[in-house]
Formats: C-alpha cells, structure tokens, sequence
C-alpha cells in the first residue's frame, strides 16, 4: 500500500541530491564570470554571463535604484566589463 508513496519520495530524494551537486562542490575550480559595480565596486558573480546580467540588476534594484539601469545598460556592463575568474 505504501510502495507507491515511497518510491515518489525517493525519486524526489535522488532530485534534491543532484541539484545540491549541481550548486555545491561540483563547481570547484570552475571559472566564473565576474564583473565589478561601475558605481560602489562591488564584485559579482555568476556561472555565466546571462546569470551575470541577471545578478548586475538585482544589485542596481538593491543598490543603485536612482541609477535606473535596465536590462541593456546591465547587459552592456557584462559584455564590456566582465572577466573571467576561477571560484575557488
Ligand atoms: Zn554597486
């Protein structure tokens, strides 16, 4: 009666495994894309540079929301100022 809950739950088990691979020790030594605030300096980061945009607004949303910096402007900051960076 129960061997259809638990094999559900163990296949959800074997999902919350890999994606903790996926964002944990997987990524060591894997290079980064990083790119600094043109306003307070701050570095961020991400796996690419698609992420990176993402993460440039999230930091001007939070941060520097009188800059009004839309998803070009944040595009343009990656494309002309980011690096590439080993996480480690
Ligand atoms: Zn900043």
């Amino acid at each position: 009666m129960s061997a259809g809950w638990a094999s559900c739950w163990i296949s959800s088990a074997l999902t919350a495994a890999r994606q903790r691979e996926w964002g944990g020790t997987d990524t060591e030594g894997r290079a980064m894309r990083v790119v600094e605030c043109n306003f307070c300096g701050e570095v961020l980061s991400a796996a690419n540079d698609d992420e990176l945009a993402q993460e440039v607004r999230r930091h001007m949303d939070d941060q520097h929301a009188d800059a009004s910096i839309d998803e070009q402007r944040a595009r343009d900051m990656v494309e002309r100022g980011a690096y590439s960076a080993t996480d480690s």
